[in-house]
């Protein structure tokens, strides 16, 4: 078939035509392509493979909590999630993080930081956590009230409570095992409780001045009055340091020495009279370093 000049040049006139119609219909394509990707989740098995390898960076609803760090896990694992735009879920995840911010910092100011006991955790001491002590200049970060101590594989307990940090509570439990030991070896009868005196309390030293907060005020001092021991005697400071010779006053003066080299502050009968009646035993820092004790 051959063409008339005439109508071929009418053709080359209307060759624009398409690219016209194009334009006119354009309006409505766009809006026919808006349509299709928000129908696409209904349909999702057909695209799976597609739209898993187009859109890299997926379903942030499903997860809302670490959205940044999840990101890329989701779309092996769940192939069957969809299709949906890219844009979306980057929207969701900048309005999500700033939702969720505010709550994570109220709760930073207000968390109370306190270390655990490993003496604690391992059953060498029983006790539970106290709260922070904070009062005027006396202070605890974490406290404990102790109840018992484990001695050579028996729980012995204090005749009253104690509150005190850790590390006497450690230094406490080590200590009363080696007085447990020689009170068998020595006295033939085993510790059956420690009889406690003062522990925290917030005080001035004593004879130290009004200056100077006592290592009680830190719950880092524990008074020991004596021990019951399992045959029913009593041995306590008050009554038994003197005479020095026998077996009772041998336990507290053992008691005493195996302190010192514990406890950096060691305070007995013989210190002075504020000290006439039990053993005052702290963990203070004496010295630049910290390691020079007191043992009187
Ligand atoms: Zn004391």
């Amino acid at each position: 078939m051959a063409f008339h000049p005439r109508l071929f040049a009418a053709l080359l006139v209307l060759l624009p035509a398409p690219a016209l119609a194009q334009d006119m219909f354009k309006p409505l394509q766009d809006f026919v392509e808006d349509l299709v990707p928000r129908t696409k989740p209904a349909p999702r098995p057909a695209p799976v493979a597609k739209t898993a390898a187009e859109t890299p960076p997926p379903l942030p609803k499903p997860r809302p909590e670490g959205l940044g760090e999840d990101v890329a896990k989701p779309v092996p694992e769940e192939p069957a999630a969809p299709a949906e735009d890219p844009a979306p879920p980057a929207e969701e995840t900048t309005s999500q993080p700033e939702e969720a911010k505010p709550a994570p910092e109220p709760e930073a100011d207000t968390r109370i930081y306190q270390v655990a006991c490993p003496a604690m955790i391992s059953g060498a001491v029983v006790a539970k956590m106290l709260p922070p002590i904070a009062e005027g200049v006396c202070m605890a970060q974490s406290p404990l009230e102790v109840t018992a101590l484990t001695l050579n594989g028996r729980t012995v307990e204090l005749t009253s409570p104690i509150a005190t940090n850790c590390e006497m509570a450690t230094a406490l439990v080590d200590w009363a095992g080696e007085v447990d030991a020689y009170a068998r070896a020595a006295l033939d009868s085993e510790i059956a409780a420690l009889q406690t005196g003062t522990s925290y309390m917030c005080r001035p030293r004593v004879g130290g001045g009004e200056a100077f907060t006592s290592e009680h005020g830190f719950a880092n001092a524990v008074d020991v009055v004596g021990f019951t021991l399992a045959d029913g005697r009593t041995v306590v400071v008050k009554d038994d340091w003197t005479p020095a010779t026998t077996p009772e006053a041998k336990l507290l003066r053992q008691s005493h020495g195996a302190a010192c080299g514990r406890f950096t502050t060691v305070l007995g009968p013989e210190a002075n009279a504020d000290h006439e009646d039990h053993l005052h035993l702290d963990l203070g820092c004496h010295g630049q370093t910290c390691t020079a004790q007191l043992c009187e």
